[in-house]
């Protein structure tokens, strides 16, 4: 509107200064003609002027109404904000709320763990008196028994003597601390041990286990076919002894194999047959590492060692000691090299029950001890194996590749 004002102004000014009279001094001034043409040139002004006026009114509307577009959408994205932020604090309320829980809950399962920890040693606690009180109550069945039969001449050996099935028992009482679970568990061993060489024992047989105290019957462990007595000092055994890795029970073991070969099949020493070492100590091995099933029973788990050796390790050792088979003539089993100090020819007699076990199987061992109970060695070698002694020495020697 206010530029049709302006225009009106104008002409109004204009129609003005044409109707008043001119001065005398302009009398001859400009003529009709030119003051019409002036009009039309400014009415043509006045026109673009409010053209232009229009235009930039028209800009500024336009402005203006993207200025209140922008302003909305900055409203919208600030109250979109405002929403988002009372959200994500809504979230971290909650999150704190969760960990607060959660922290609530470990403090309940460690209270738990501990309640869980101090009745497990409570259990434990309790298991270890009962053990006392079972070895307080098996101690009271015992007689006592002083001995010097195998001591030193002139001292005195306070014994502990227990009765199973098969066997007596003799405990001093540092021996009986370490190793009272044998006599739940040497009766079985027996029976086991029989049944390998499908024996019986006839009778009954002493086992002596003490420590360190001063009994002289052996510096390890020892079967004792003229008594038959079981000999073992405990503390020269694992876990006992650590540089000694030979396992108490292992060895009890293999003790026990000696008096079911002297009492049940009779191929020890002492029907003066030689030549059956071999034999003796062989299956000894065999049934301390291959046959006995240590888990069936209930040893202590650090007093028993489990390693089963195969082909390559038998092999490994042999060659170990191939300077004891190197050393002599091996060509018939009476000319198998012997350590009566190491024992390390154990396992070369070891390595052959096991070829024999491997190759011809255990009824045919068992064949062989039964017949050297009336034949010489090389007449019970080729009646059981059907090979000569001497073959069957080569036999084994290639077997381990010696
Ligand atoms: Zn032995």
């Amino acid at each position: 509107m206010k530029q049709k004002y302006l225009a009106l102004i104008l002409i109004f000014v204009l129609l003005f200064t044409l109707a008043m009279p001119l001065p005398t001094s302009m009398a001859k001034g400009p003529t009709i003609g030119e003051l019409q043409k002036k009009i039309t040139a400014l009415t043509k002004q006045v026109k673009d002027l409010t053209g232009k006026l229009s235009a930039k009114t028209k800009e500024a509307k336009d402005v203006s109404t993207k200025l209140a577009t922008k302003t909305k959408e900055a409203k919208d994205l600030s109250a979109k904000l405002t929403a988002k932020t009372k959200e994500t604090e809504k979230l971290k309320t909650e999150k704190s709320n969760l960990s607060k829980q959660l922290n609530n809950k470990d403090a309940l399962i460690d209270s738990k763990d501990r309640i869980i920890d101090e009745k497990e040693a409570e259990l434990e606690k309790l298991k270890g008196q009962l053990e006392e009180q079972e070895k307080a109550n098996k101690l009271k069945t015992a007689s006592i028994v002083y001995t010097n039969e195998t001591l030193q001449p002139g001292t005195n050996i306070k014994w502990y003597k227990f009765n199973t099935n098969r066997t007596s028992i003799y405990m001093t009482l540092p021996a009986f601390e370490q190793y009272s679970y044998i006599l739940d568990s040497t009766d079985l061993l027996v029976a086991d041990i029989s049944k390998y060489f499908n024996t019986e024992i006839k009778s009954k047989f002493e086992i002596y286990v003490w420590m360190d105290e001063n009994v002289t019957g052996t510096t390890g462990s020892e079967y004792k076919n003229i008594s038959d007595r079981v000999l073992i000092r405990g503390s020269k055994f694992f876990p006992v002894n650590h540089s000694n890795k030979i396992p108490f029970v292992n060895c009890l073991a293999h003790e026990i194999a000696h008096a079911v070969q002297d009492l049940g099949v009779s191929i020890i020493d002492r029907n003066g047959k030689p030549g059956v070492f071999w034999v003796t100590e062989g299956t000894g091995m065999y049934i301390q590492d291959h046959y006995i099933d240590y888990t069936k029973y209930n040893f202590p788990e650090d007093h028993i060692i489990i390693d089963t050796p195969d082909k390559a390790k038998y092999t490994k050792w042999i060659n170990d000691r191939s300077f004891l088979v190197d050393k002599v003539d091996v060509s018939t089993m009476s000319k198998l090299p012997k350590d009566l100090e190491l024992h390390s020819d154990y396992s070369i007699y070891a390595s052959i029950i096991y070829f024999i076990e491997n190759q011809y199987g255990h009824g045919k061992l068992l064949d062989f001890i039964e017949y050297h109970k009336t034949l010489t060695t090389p007449d019970s070698v080729s009646k059981a194996f059907g090979v000569t002694e001497e073959q069957l020495v080569q036999d084994w020697k290639k077997y381990f590749s010696l």
